[in-house]
């Protein structure tokens, strides 16, 4: 069929300036799985005092040099307070973990290694200059950059963030996701169907997905097959202030497949209709100004699969988290045909031996949601791949 679009080229016309989002700021405690907008740089120094970083003693190296070392006993440097005078020839000051270093000592003796009573405390081994403290701006120092922009807001990086005290980090916005179903047969799970419905399911796995790839979805229920309505339902979308609007079905060329004509009634820039692939020919592709619209074709699977393969990349784009990895280099286990002209999207479980090996379902009708609730992959075939052997070179994209 003529004009049926490549994957690549569709794909890359989806994501033709797809940019991450304008940055907003959140409280440190929300930020977690977010993605830095901006460089995070240090406005202190950590620590920001010579601190001990063990129980023990401040002593002063040269005192403890030929040991066992009585030293007496001045006071005590503890986290939070620190000893406020000077460590003379000879003394000593008890100190723990966190704590500043008084002026005057040099090295920790260990509390291991010393004996104390008496006002005083005998330091049983000698102690290099410096032991045990942790220098002023050993982790960081003001004006130095922490955290790059892109930066993905992982426990290690918010941690981090915190301790440079920002209660407060500038993130990219969430891409908001508008998802609607769309047909006359659709109920929602919990609604008993009538006798010529189906419970309506694309839409809980489009949104998981749109959230596994950073965005946020907002799901705008189900929509008769009726042309006012679905006219009417998006224009509901685009005032959801939706980055993405997703369609679920409707976008082929059935007499009730009214998703393109409403779209372009309402003024959608048409991208494109139909790409090369399987399953999944009825993707459609536009856009209203800078809200990009995706209609993802009404069968499970294929929803699923055109989900995977353009609306995760799209939204992980906006979202300014990395692409997802490619491709994968596998092994045949079983005999495949000849491919016709359309890329073709295989269920299988790929298990990892001594290469990552890769079976094929024998049921790969875009219906049947329990194969590719099994599958791990798919195994990607190119348009006119000839027939393949078990044993053959495949390449596959990881589900999970
Ligand atoms: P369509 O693309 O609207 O022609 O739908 C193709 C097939 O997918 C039909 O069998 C529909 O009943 C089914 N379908 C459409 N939307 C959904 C949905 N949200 N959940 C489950 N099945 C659907
Ligand atoms: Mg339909």
């Amino acid at each position: 069929m003529a004009g049926l679009l490549p994957v690549e080229t569709a794909l890359e016309q989806i994501l033709d300036g797809a940019a991450p989002l304008d940055p907003e700021a959140v409280a440190i405690g929300e930020a977690a799985g977010r993605v830095l907008a901006g460089d995070v740089i240090a406005a202190r120094a950590q620590p920001p005092f010579p601190a001990s970083a063990m129980d023990g003693y401040a002593v002063r190296a040269a005192d403890i040099a030929a040991a066992p070392a009585k030293l007496s006993l001045i006071g005590a440097s503890i986290a939070g307070r620190r000893f406020e005078g000077h460590v003379g020839p000879g003394q000593a000051v008890r100190i723990f973990t966190g704590a500043p270093v008084p002026e005057g000592a040099d090295t920790i003796l260990i509390q291991e290694n010393a004996q104390a009573g008496d006002g005083m405390v005998t330091a049983m081994v000698s102690v290099t200059a410096g032991r045990h403290i942790r220098r002023a701006g050993f982790d960081f120092k003001p004006g130095e950059t922490v955290l790059l922009r892109g930066r993905v807001l992982d426990p290690a990086a918010l941690s981090l963030a915190a301790a440079t005290g920002r209660a407060a980090l500038d993130v990219v916005r969430r891409p908001r996701v508008a998802i609607l179903s769309t047909g006359s047969e659709l109920v929602p799970p919990g609604v008993a169907p009538g006798p010529d419905q189906i419970v309506a399911s694309n839409a809980y796995g489009v949104a998981a997905l749109v959230r596994d790839a950073g965005g946020e979805a907002l799901d705008l229920g189900i929509v008769a097959d009726d042309e006012a309505r679905l006219r009417a339902a998006i224009r509901d979308a685009r005032a959801s202030g939706a980055d993405v609007v997703v369609t679920l079905g409707g976008a082929s060329v059935g007499d009730h497949d009214l998703v393109a004509a409403a779209l372009a009634a309402e003024g959608m820039a048409p991208g494109f209709w139909k790409i090369a692939m399987r399953p999944g020919k009825p993707l459609l592709f536009g856009r209203f100004g800078a809200v990009r619209v995706l209609g993802l074709p009404g069968n499970p699977v294929s929803s699923l699969v055109c989900g995977h393969v353009f609306l995760k990349p799209l939204v992980a784009a906006l979202a300014g988290l990395p692409a997802a990895p490619a491709l994968r280099d596998a092994v045949l286990a079983a005999p495949m045909k000849a491919n016709d002209h359309r890329q073709d999207y295989v269920r299988a479980v790929a298990r990892q031996g001594e290469s990552l090996v890769a079976t094929p379902f024998v049921t790969q009708d875009s219906s049947v949601l329990t194969t590719f609730a099994a599958a791990n992959a798919l195994i990607v075939r190119a348009p006119g791949a000839p027939a393949a052997e078990a044993g053959d070179p495949c390449a596959v994209l990881m589900l999970r």
